[in-house]
């Protein structure tokens, strides 16, 4: 029997490829049938140092023939190693630990809104902005906006006022008495990859000074390396006063983590946690992916891959007549044609490459940080071979 015969037992949540991947290694998947593709997505950016490298195979097997589990309400190395290493590679005094990107924001919405109880007249509107995206727990849809959601799941968490991305002027006319932060993605990763600009940045840390607000940078997608800097904020010199992180930070192992400068630690015992918190194999993990991730040879390598990537892309969109390249680092897309990039992602599987795509126009490359110029070479060359090919079937 196929495994695939038992697909029906899934949740319809998600659509997959009729393939079954039984290995991975490196920048590449295997499928059953012992087919090779080279993965641009790896785990839509969480496995940071590619598909069961060293670093975590090891540390998970000396964490889990140590110490596999303990409660969140006990300490343990791991846990008070990785706090320790975020802090010092950070702006931030403190960190709570937890499994998903969505929870570590429901974290931080959570920290706003008790700060503003506490310190701001019971403020609690959090400005985001449309094209985010935040998760999929009740709160974080909320505070996405994704349009339809509203339609199956109502009543929306209220207290999400919509902004427009790199449009100062509407975040400005949003602010009132209400208003206790504003959260946004540096980089709108599910939103087409779109950067938010410098002057943007810079705009929102000055209304958030001017009015009181706390600035929370969603970096669960551009956090850990991905744009080229440990964090995305150290791109703009502007700091963040909380930041989340998930994906990359646990290598593939789930870990995402809320941060927050000193004035803003406002939980006590019993306000935020979970039984996976800050367990001791995730977060011996964390502490080694972040090891290897921080050192500054390693995000050399991401910076100078990202720009052997994003000049590649831009000789393809020459050659096929394609749109913008965009993003920073190793989070990079070229935009298509509308409703072209779900056929191309499927057109480049063929090929063996293996793509995404968060907007019908627009493919989403997310490579492993610590590819080589080989790799890098060798996706392109699969890309150009798919765009040829699809030009030929138009
Ligand atoms: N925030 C951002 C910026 C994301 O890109 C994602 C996931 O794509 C999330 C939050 C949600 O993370 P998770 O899927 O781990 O809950």
């Amino acid at each position: 029997m196929s495994p695939l015969q038992r697909k029906q037992c899934l949740m319809n949540t998600v659509i997959r490829p009729e393939l079954v991947f039984v290995r991975g290694q490196g920048a590449w998947l295997y499928d059953q049938a012992g087919l090779a593709y080279l993965d641009w997505v790896q785990g839509w950016a969480v496995n940071a140092l590619g598909h069961s490298p060293e670093v975590v195979t090891a540390a998970l097997a000396r964490q889990s023939s140590t110490l596999l589990n303990a409660s969140p309400g006990f300490y343990h190395p791991p846990l008070l190693a990785l706090a320790e290493k975020l802090v010092a590679a950070s702006v931030f005094d403190q960190v709570f630990f937890i499994n998903s990107g969505a929870e570590a924001n429901e974290g931080a919405i959570k920290l706003a809104r008790k700060w503003g109880r506490l310190h701001k007249d019971g403020a609690y509107e959090i400005i985001t902005f449309a094209n985010g995206y935040h998760g999929r727990t009740l709160a974080t849809m909320s505070a996405t906006g994704k349009p339809g959601w509203d339609t199956y799941y109502p009543p929306q968490v209220p207290g999400f006022p919509k902004a427009g991305f790199n449009d100062l002027e509407s975040v400005a006319a949003l602010i009132g008495p209400s208003t206790v932060a504003i959260m946004l993605e540096p980089v709108q990763g599910e939103g087409g990859v779109i950067p938010a600009s410098e002057a943007f940045i810079h705009g929102l840390r000055a209304l958030c000074d001017r009015h009181g607000l706390i600035l929370i940078f969603d970096e669960v997608q551009t956090g850990c390396g991905r744009t080229g800097e440990l964090f995305a904020y150290q791109h703009y010199s502007v700091m963040p006063d909380i930041m989340t992180l998930g994906k990359g930070l646990g290598g593939g192992v789930p870990l995402s983590a809320l941060l927050a400068r000193q004035q803003y630690c406002c939980f006590e015992p019993g306000d935020q946690g979970g039984t996976f918190s800050g367990a001791p194999l995730a977060c011996a993990v964390g502490a080694a992916v972040l090891d290897v991730i921080a050192q500054p040879a390693f995000l050399d390598n991401v910076r100078e891959r990202g720009r052997q990537l994003h000049a590649g892309l831009e000789r393809l969109s020459a050659r096929h007549g394609l749109g913008e390249v965009r993003g920073q680092g190793l989070l990079l897309a070229l935009v298509l044609p509308d409703g072209d990039a779900p056929v191309l992602v499927e057109q480049a599987r063929a090929q063996g490459l293996l793509l995404n795509a968060p907007r019908a126009n627009c493919l989403r490359m997310m490579p492993a940080l610590n590819s080589t110029a080989a790799e890098i070479e060798e996706g392109l060359v699969l890309l150009d071979r798919t765009l040829a090919a699809w030009h030929l079937l138009r």
